[in-house]
């Protein structure tokens, strides 16, 4: 097990022709370590440069300028073979003629690996995998799961230095996709492998990564663990792209009442206490971005002095409710636990968790830090 350093990576596509990628730059500057098993989840939206990292560090791929290391060394120049990396890609990529046993087995014994070694791993890894029950099937047989399990069993049977997923539950719909990310997580806590995954899921990101990179038009944005990202994005990119659903923002003024700043917006009565850590950067007249989370709006009860609003939106999902209030020309969105049947029209009093909120620059999206 070794770890991954990724030192001003670029990849610029040559025939990349006229779309749009900013500078260029497929891969931009990208500057990243992963510690000795560590699960690092690259998270982004689609184009944003995710594969083509993944691909420059299997060596799949040329680099444009820049440096990775697997452990202590080099890797630029290595063949994908020299690497010790696993791959699982989205494509499960079996031989159709091969036995899943065979499937799994294959690049041993490309390898020349002795064949009771061979057999032993394959028993091994297969009870890891839960594939011991269909060794002897015919991948045309088997289900979107059971592919993605046996893929993953032969990206890991080589005893890799390093384990690189690419959107591996991608083909499998909602509850088998839960159901593997759980297996993953499993997998990995056992097998202890350094691992990059790269996926544009932040559900995935956030419940299996050590630490989330996330990534836009081939910037990386912020790294961090998943609790560092959600509860301090470093700008609005990040905050808007980590929760589902994702933080409201809206553009503000700050007005100074009787000494207290408020958020307030344009056509709507809603006022929301600045917190006061934020006394040092903002000023009567001050605009910027507001957001806070779903969760951190309330209903208020019997008394409350929260701001009479209407409701414009409501979704019943089981096990919470979503509402919709407009504030200007946004929606913004509540989740509730209250069970109440509400519907558009309703009448609640919005309390807000001040404390939660956060201040984009208007122009730049950074995140405006209190001082
Ligand atoms: P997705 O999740 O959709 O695969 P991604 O984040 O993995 O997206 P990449 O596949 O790395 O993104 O692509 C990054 C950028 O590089 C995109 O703009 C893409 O169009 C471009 N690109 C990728 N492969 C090539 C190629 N072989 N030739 C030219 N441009 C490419």
């Amino acid at each position: 097990m070794a770890g991954l350093k990724l030192v001003h990576l670029y990849k610029r596509y040559e025939n990349s022709g006229k779309k749009k990628i900013q500078n260029n730059y497929a891969v931009n500057d990208l500057n990243l370590e992963c510690a000795q098993g560590e699960f690092m989840a690259l998270l982004g939206p689609s184009g944003c440069g995710k594969t083509t990292t993944l691909r420059m560090i299997a060596g799949l791929e040329d680099i444009t300028q820049g440096d990775i290391y697997i452990g202590d060394t080099r890797v630029n120049d290595l063949e994908p073979k020299d690497r010790h990396i696993g791959l699982a890609f989205e494509d499960y990529a079996m031989y159709p003629p091969l036995t899943v046993y065979d499937n799994i087995a294959f690049n041993l014994r490309a390898k020349k690996v002795d064949r009771k070694e061979i057999d032993r791993r394959v028993r091994e890894i297969a009870p890891l995998m839960q594939v011991e029950d269909i060794l002897d099937a015919m991948p045309v047989k088997l289900s979107g799961g059971q592919k993605q399990r046996v893929n993953i069993a032969r990206a890991i049977i080589r005893r890799p230095e390093l384990l690189l997923m690419d959107e591996p539950l991608s083909h499998l719909d909602g509850k088998a996709r839960q159901a593997m990310r759980v297996e993953i997580k499993r997998l990995i806590n056992e097998i202890k492998c350094t691992t990059v995954y790269v996926t544009h899921d932040q559900l995935e990101a956030m419940s299996l990564a050590d630490r989330i990179a996330i990534i836009n038009f081939g910037v990386l944005q912020q790294v961090g663990t998943p609790a560092e990202v959600y509860d301090n994005p470093v700008n609005e990119f990040v905050a808007s792209f980590i929760g589902e659903p994702p933080m409201n923002i809206m553009e503000t003024t700050i007005i100074n009442r009787d000494g207290s700043f408020f958020f307030t917006f344009e056509g709507s009565d809603l006022n929301i206490q600045v917190p006061e850590r934020y006394r040092g950067v903002v000023a009567d007249g001050f605009k910027c971005k507001m957001g806070v989370r779903p969760m951190d709006l309330l209903i208020g009860g019997e008394g409350s002095m929260g701001t009479p609003e209407r409701i414009a939106t409501f979704e019943n999902l089981g096990d919470e409710r979503r509402i919709g209030i407009r504030v200007g020309d946004t929606l913004m969105m509540l989740i509730t636990e209250d069970d109440r049947r509400y519907k558009s029209g309703d009448i609640i009093k919005l309390e807000v968790r001040g404390e939660k909120t956060h201040l984009f620059d208007l122009q730049t999206g950074d995140r405006i830090r209190e001082k």
